[in-house]
């Protein structure tokens, strides 16, 4: 082409808008990604120049590639500069003039009203220059030879300015004059720290020239780039140390992806170590394009689950400038996200097969993550359901199939129904869990986050199958048997002990008591309290519920207290109880069985009729009747009631109870050990 022997004037683009000012307003947070698209463009401009010679169309000395990125804030001006194929006079007007600007003006026009929605944001271009800028320079030598330097200059006017320049080497260097309102771009850490976010990864080396004229690398090598087989466990974990220079674990174990088709998707997904919730950390997959950073929010990219994981994900083939609602429609996205499921799931798979240790020792930090996996994508709960793995309280693992067949026969009740048993907290939990040992039943351990809802889960997923904590019931009613032993205490004792027990439980005021009987053998405890499962869970999905569910958090507590009827200390209580107020009971029930007689007989009198034919007289009679009855009843309860708070052995029966389940605390502790020295005196 002719040299530009002089200066040519021209008007941009097409359009006739002016969008200078919508390029300037454009989501103001996401001014910075202007230098990115100034950045990819050298890197692009490079990329061509290095195939131009491979191709052997470039004969001339690639020399240094480096791009250049200059602050000058004495200028107030940020430089971009690259050794890339440059550009004709003709291919500015081309590609700057015409090309740019109308993709530019296009892209604004179709997202200016959902800007919001939009990931990555790339297409804008060149012209993101006027985020920042008043006045850009574009200064070009085409690696053509015979092309002479030429320089555009736009002041965010549709106008501007094609002259000759006299720049030597071939490339590109794109002057920003920044704007007023943006200085911040002429701050060396503003912009170390914006080309370590977007460009820190890029196939070509990137140099910064801060304003003292220092000069910093940022280039990094992208190890997801590199073949797996090329590198060592080391580089992997040396890898996740640069990404999160702040974790201090170690990761348990990483997938290096690796796939060019139907889709292109590299990258290396992490697995942290995750304990505790406080720790979930989301976010921190970082999404590339071609090496370029884009986003480091990648859900529905990825399924829900994994945005657990940590690492880098690169792909051209996601869309960048869509909604995100559109992302999970997306055939592509949808193929990615399968993909990335489904290769979490083999690593899974492969080292639960060739190293069952590695995976039974790593199983606490993922557990939680595969539980989340398997109650919200049916797809991974098939393919992690073999490999699921349950601890007992003794700290083995077993698969579910496993488990099922050491409990199967032992532990499944009258019903046909399988019941896992498990605790929540051994030592807390100690004295049930020895209960159900002695009947030679197993426990797991469930003191996960996510146990509560996922044994949910299970329960809908294994037939037959119930999950009971130990303290939620003695453990012979946990998994009923046919041959359950026969209480062998007279119904009138057992009237009695009832209004004891209730009323010693009670007044501890740990909440409200039913009281029962069994006969757990003469070794069980002869006293137990116990929360029914279903209450507990409704207690629990409460507290880790929303709003709407707290409600269920404050049902009062309402418990079991079983007392054991082969134990020689109940035979003991009723010993007492009839030494202290056996004559009084006995004449008291008797009083009662008379009036109830009387009750009765009138009743059957009377049976057949309504109630407004029976003659006043006798429904006066009755009315009396039962008043009396009432009364007699009342004394009654008084008087065990009475008993009860005098007698030390039911105060310490019940305070031993409470002690098994962790729930005597403050005065009532204070009491019992007092009580206890005493007894130990007696
Ligand atoms: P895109 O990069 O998406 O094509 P841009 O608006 O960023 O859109 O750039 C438009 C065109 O200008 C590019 O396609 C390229 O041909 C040319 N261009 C931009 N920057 C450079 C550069 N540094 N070196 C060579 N050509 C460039």
């Amino acid at each position: 082409m002719a040299e530009v022997k002089e200066i040519k004037k021209g008007k941009i683009g097409v359009t006739t808008e002016n969008i200078f000012p919508i390029i300037k307003q454009y989501l103001y947070s996401d001014q910075e990604i202007f230098l990115r698209e100034l950045v990819s463009n050298a890197v692009d401009a490079t990329q061509k120049i290095k195939a131009l010679a491979r191709s052997g169309e470039f004969k001339g000395d690639l020399g240094d590639l480096t791009i250049k990125v200059k602050v000058d804030p004495k200028n107030k001006t940020l430089t971009v500069s690259d050794r890339g194929i440059g550009m004709t006079a003709e291919e500015v007007d081309k590609y700057i003039n015409q090309i740019a600007f109308t993709s530019a003006t296009e892209f604004l026009e179709k997202y200016k009203d959902k800007i919001d929605n939009i990931i990555g944001r790339f297409g804008l271009g060149f012209y993101s220059a006027f985020m920042v800028a008043d006045k850009v320079e574009l200064i070009t030598k085409s690696w053509k030879e015979d092309e002479p330097a030429v320089k555009w200059v736009c002041e965010g006017k549709p106008e501007f300015v094609i002259e000759p320049a006299d720049k030597q080497d071939r490339g590109t260097d794109v002057i920003l004059h920044i704007s007023d309102d943006a200085k911040e771009y002429l701050d060396d850490n503003r912009i170390l720290g914006l080309l370590q976010k977007y460009s820190r990864f890029l196939p070509v080396p990137i140099k910064l020239i801060k304003s003292d004229g220092s000069e910093v690398l940022i280039t990094e090598e992208p190890l997801w780039k590199k073949h797996p087989s090329e590198l060592k466990h080391e580089d992997y974990i040396e890898f996740y140390k640069k990404l999160y220079p702040e974790s201090y674990e170690e990761p348990l174990f990483y997938i290096h992806l690796n796939v060019d088709y139907p889709f292109n998707l590299t990258g290396i997904l992490y697995f942290p170590k995750i304990r505790s919730n406080l720790e979930i950390q989301k976010n921190k997959i970082q999404l590339y394009a071609n090496q370029v950073f884009v986003t480091d929010s990648v859900e529905n990219i990825v399924p829900e689950f994994l945005t657990l994981l940590h690492g880098v994900l690169d792909s051209p083939d996601i869309p960048l400038n869509v909604s995100r609602s559109y992302l999970q429609t997306d055939a592509n996205v949808r193929k990615i996200s399968n993909h990335i499921t489904k290769k979490v799931a083999d690593k899974l798979h492969e080292i639960f097969k060739n190293n069952r240790k590695e995976f039974e020792e790593k199983w606490d930090d993922l557990k939680l993550f595969i539980q989340y996996g398997m109650m919200t994508d049916e797809k991974f709960y098939e393919k992690m359901k073999d490999i699921y793995l349950l601890k007992n309280v003794d700290g083995q693992y077993f698969t579910l199939e496993e488990y099922k067949k050491l409990i199967k026969d032992n532990q499944t009740d009258k019903y046909g129904t399988l019941i896992y048993l498990y605790a929540t907290d051994k030592t807390e939990q100690h004295s049930f869990i020895q209960a159900a040992k002695d009947k030679g039943y197993d426990v797991l351990l469930l003191d996960g986050q996510l146990d509560v809802p996922f044994i949910n889960f299970l329960e809908q997923k294994l037939e037959n199958s119930r999950f009971a904590r130990v303290d939620s019931d003695i453990i012979d009613r946990l998994i009923l048997k046919e041959d359950k032993p026969q209480v062998n205490i007279s119904q009138e004792d057992q009237q009695d002990l009832s209004i004891i027990f209730e009323h010693a439980a009670t007044k501890t005021g740990t909440g409200t008591y039913f009281v029962q009987f069994e006969a757990m053998g003469a070794d069980a405890l002869p006293v137990t309290i116990t929360q029914s499962e279903y209450m507990r869970r409704m207690k629990d999905i409460g507290r880790l519920g929303g709003p709407d569910m707290r409600l269920y958090e404050n049902l009062p507590d309402t418990l079991n207290l079983v007392v054991n009827t082969d134990h020689q200390l109940i035979a003991k209580v009723i010993e007492q109880k009839n030494q202290a107020l056996g004559d009084k009971l006995k004449q008291l029930r008797e009083q009662i069985a008379q009036v109830e007689k009387q009750i009765n007989e009138l009743k059957e009198k009377h049976k057949d009729k309504k109630q407004d034919e029976i003659p006043q007289i006798d429904r006066e009679k009755l009315d009396e009747l039962n008043k009396q009855q009432e009364d007699l009843e009342n004394e009654k309860g008084k008087l065990l009631r009475e008993f009860a708070e005098q007698n030390n052995l039911v105060q310490q029966l019940v305070d031993l109870a409470l002690l098994a389940k962790n729930m005597l605390k403050g005065q009532r502790l204070t009491d019992f050990v007092k009580r206890s020295v005493q007894f130990i005196e007696a």
